[in-house]
């Protein structure tokens, strides 16, 4: 009997060496220590012997299981090593590979002009004022001199949210926002980007765009200092060639009032399609604010004066860069957004 179990553990060593796949390794277990297994088959010839060579038998034999456990134990730890071993060595990291570009984006082109014509007024000292898209009547029209039924409404027909509230139709609520703000102080000079809307939409309008507004009041403004200011702008943005006129006109929140032509950039003022053959082009609406757009904001119209201005930035993106149709700019095509 102990001759059998030293020959049994002999070749289950020599088994478990032979062994290369952890798979093979639990069958071999099952099939030498199992419960059908080679140990338990040769045990059971134990019932022959007597008391002694009984538990002389048994000792060996716990001693031998434990030993081919432990064996058993070793191999499966040996394997797994191999195992991870050769994965990392199949999985290396070349360090030296290119890395997976992150797409860089640019700037949209009416956040580009934008910024530039921020720059340009914040460089002669205007500051960049803010105010809500969605506003009262009052600051919109009301304050702006554009009393109910007043036939300026029609011209900026917009979105009502109820009778008191819209979304504002231009930049210009946060004139008086801003003089409410900051009375009696002075000087009020600032700028007003943002968002406006209109019930247009074609091929020059779009129910959304984007105002800038301007607004200076101070002692002693006259036409003068509009005049040297929007200039400075028109040759800052145009270039130098720029030529300027004004022409009369009307918003009820300016007195007097003006639009501001630039000589056409595309033929210099000779005549063009984009020029519609005039020779300029017309990008802003200006004048002396109103003496009861002083008051509403605060500011005795004795005492101060002022110019107010706004301009589209889609407009002003539109002749700089030659775009005749607005709608490209919120298209979101990227043949059209990557040239700028
Ligand atoms: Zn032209």
């Amino acid at each position: 009997m102990l001759e059998k179990l030293n020959e049994l553990e002999r070749k289950a060593l020599q088994q478990i060496k032979e062994i290369n796949e952890i798979g093979q390794l639990n069958d071999l277990r099952v099939k030498l220590l199992g419960r059908k297994g080679e140990l338990t088959q040769l045990l059971r010839g134990l019932k022959d012997l007597s008391a002694d060579q009984r538990a002389e038998v048994g000792r060996v034999a716990n001693e031998l299981k434990e030993r081919v456990e432990n064996m058993l134990q070793q191999r499966n730890e040996e394997l797994q090593k191999q195992v991870l071993n050769e994965r990392l060595e199949a999985e290396t990291i070349d360090v030296t590979l290119p890395g997976i570009p992150l797409l860089r984006g640019g700037k949209h082109p009416l956040t580009q002009i934008r910024e530039e014509i921020q720059d340009i007024f914040i460089s002669m000292g205007f500051s960049v004022a803010e105010g809500p898209e969605v506003e009262l009547d009052y600051y919109n029209f009301e304050a702006l001199n554009i009393p109910k039924d007043h036939p300026a409404r029609d011209m900026q027909d917009s979105f009502y949210i109820d009778e008191d509230v819209l979304l504002r139709t231009h930049t210009s609520p946060v004139q008086v926002r801003t003089m409410e703000a900051m009375a009696p102080q002075l000087p009020v000079k600032i700028i007003v980007p943002g968002k406006v809307y209109r019930k247009d939409d074609d091929a020059t309008h779009s129910p959304m765009f984007h105002q800038v507004e301007g607004l200076l009041v101070d002692t002693n403004i006259t036409f003068a200092h509009l005049k040297a200011v929007l200039m400075t702008f028109a040759r800052k943005i145009f270039g130098e060639q720029v030529k300027v006129r004004y022409r009369p006109s009307f918003f009820p929140f300016t007195e007097p009032s003006a639009e501001m032509d630039i000589s056409c950039v595309h033929c210099n003022g000779e005549g063009c399609r984009v020029c519609s053959h005039t020779g300029w082009l017309e990008i802003l609406g200006a004048g002396m604010v109103h003496p009861r757009v002083l008051e509403y904001g605060g500011y005795d119209p004795e005492k101060v004066s002022g110019f107010a201005f706004g301009m589209g930035i889609e407009r002003i993106a539109m002749l700089k860069y030659g775009v005749n149709d607005l709608r490209l700019f919120f298209d979101n095509d990227l043949r059209f957004l990557k040239q700028f």
